[in-house]
């Protein structure tokens, strides 16, 4: 006998929760970067350390009730710059965490870290309090791109920060950039070239784009056109895929077997949790997706008893439209199923988008996957778009 349910519009019903994530948001760093929108602050003086611990563990234990018994398949300690924390710190913070929180065997445990604040032994501290991933923004290989980026590190130092990093982890990201000012396409091929000779597990190469509220912003630097841009991009990927790594979001490249669980997570519409001055969550329950965020300046994060600045459910037509701004950067997309997995609606509520991306060649599609087509990666923006609440 067929089965047929029937839902109010708009209903959301999970018939199980997604995997758990904890992400860990550390706001400070040596000096700000002209490019940089994320909650980063230039630090004054020492980093009162002992006081944001203990500030994140009591985010984490308000968050517990709404995550009982629900393990954690990684966590991400990022920012701002989180390698100018000491090991110790960073050991108090995950020894808190494991306390409160099972973690899945071999989960995931990345740090941020910024050449030009790490050295071989701070690495090896952060290994012994659990970090098993580093992720580190070298961003380019010429020193006169890193002086144009405002970056606090030569090319040598980002050089030093790998062969330190490798000495410790296996599994190493590198961040790179292109697109940047005056770069020419020798320049980008040749910073991907080194990225791919360091031999790291995992790279993920970004454009640099120009973002409200940064000094680029108001007085932007002379970028490489669209078209350069492109082809940057174009230059990037093939030698990336020429060596070995697996093209599997918009951004990263990963050996196999090194794809970054974490990010995974977010794009396939996963829960996390976030807690640190800015930090933002997501969980499901099984009538509701519920949003967290926290306060954003680090000195009133401190000072606040409560940290949290909004708590809010998603609307169904935000739910799907997240959802699809997240799976549809993933190269091989997502199988149809995964959508109600994660929205607790059907799919049906997006058909006549999905038609209209599939008619405009932005997406592919059989009867079990999704996926954006290399036109619609070309022009992830508009792809997204369609989707827009
Ligand atoms: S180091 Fe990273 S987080 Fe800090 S200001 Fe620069 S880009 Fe932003």
């Amino acid at each position: 006998m067929n089965q047929v349910e029937l839902r109010a519009p708009g209903e959301v019903r999970l018939a199980g929760l997604p995997p758990l994530a904890l992400y860990i948001h550390i706001p400070w760093c040596v000096r700000k970067c002209p490019y940089c929108d994320f909650n980063s602050h230039e630090r004054a003086g020492s980093l009162p350390e002992g006081e944001y611990v203990e500030k994140l563990l009591r985010d984490l234990e308000s968050l517990l009730p709404s995550v009982w018994g629900r393990p954690l398949v990684s966590v991400f300690i990022g920012g701002g710059t989180p390698s100018l924390f000491s090991p110790e710190a960073i050991d108090a913070v995950l020894c808190g965490v494991r306390a409160r929180l099972r973690l899945e065997p071999g989960a995931e445990v990345t740090l941020e870290a910024n050449p030009g604040t790490v050295e071989a032994a701070r690495f090896a501290g952060f290994r012994q309090a659990g970090v098993n991933r580093i992720s580190i923004g070298i961003q380019s290989f010429d020193d006169a791109m890193l002086a144009a980026l405002g970056r606090i590190h030569s090319a040598a130092e980002a050089r030093r920060a790998i062969d330190a990093a490798a000495a410790s982890f296996d599994n190493v990201n590198i961040d790179l950039m292109y697109g940047l000012p005056r770069q020419t396409q020798a320049m980008a091929r040749a910073d991907i070239g080194e990225a791919i000779a360091a031999g790291t597990a995992h790279v993920s190469a970004y454009q640099l784009t120009l973002e409200p509220n940064t000094v680029f912003w108001s007085r932007p630097p002379a970028l490489p056109g669209h078209d350069d841009c492109a082809d940057m991009q174009l230059a990037v990927e093939d030698a990336l895929g020429a060596a070995g790594y697996q093209h599997y979001e918009t951004s990263a490249f990963a050996r196999p077997g090194r794809r970054c669980v974490h990010n995974l997570n977010y794009w396939q519409f996963g829960d996390y949790l976030g807690i640190g001055a800015g930090a933002h969550g997501k969980l499901s329950f099984p009538d509701r997706v519920m949003r967290h965020s926290r306060i954003k300046q680090p000195r009133d994060y401190l000072a606040a008893d409560d940290t949290l600045v909004e708590e809010r459910k998603l609307a169904a037509d935000e739910l799907a439209f997240e959802f699809m701004l997240n799976a549809l950067r993933l190269v091989e997309g997502f199988p149809g199923a995964l959508f109600t997995e994660r929205t607790g609606l059907p799919l049906a509520v997006v058909e006549t988008r999905l038609s209209r991306a599939e008619s405009e060649g932005l997406i592919e599609r059989d009867w079990q996957r999704i996926r954006p087509s290399a036109r619609g990666r070309r022009f992830l923006n508009e792809l997204l778009q369609r989707f827009l609440a």
